[in-house]
């Protein structure tokens, strides 16, 4: 039997697996793919610093074979300007 608070719990969580859904959507790539980005900038970061743009995440679009047109509008769309700004605020994971 389901209390009417079991079924206010799985309407909140199916909102929120939506939402989740959505950012990835809005991102267009995955869990495995923002992983090995973020891994790529840390590095990069770490030896160079950033300037203000998104240039070692375009050199991993452009190594992994992703269409950066397509990358670069998610990543400002989800809070990263710069490759810095991926770095600190790109994670719909982390955002819930
Ligand atoms: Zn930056």
């Amino acid at each position: 039997m389901t209390s009417e608070r079991d079924r206010r719990r799985e309407l909140r969580d199916a909102y929120k697996a939506g939402v989740k859904r959505d950012e990835w959507d809005v991102l267009g790539i995955g869990r495995e793919q923002l992983d090995d980005l973020l891994a790529h900038l840390e590095e990069k970061l770490g030896e160079t610093g950033c300037d203000h743009s998104l240039r070692h995440s375009r050199d991993w679009a452009d190594s992994r074979g992703e269409p950066w047109s397509e990358l670069e509008q998610g990543l400002q769309a989800s809070g990263g300007g710069c490759d810095c700004e991926v770095l600190a605020n790109v994670d719909p994971d982390e955002q819930l």
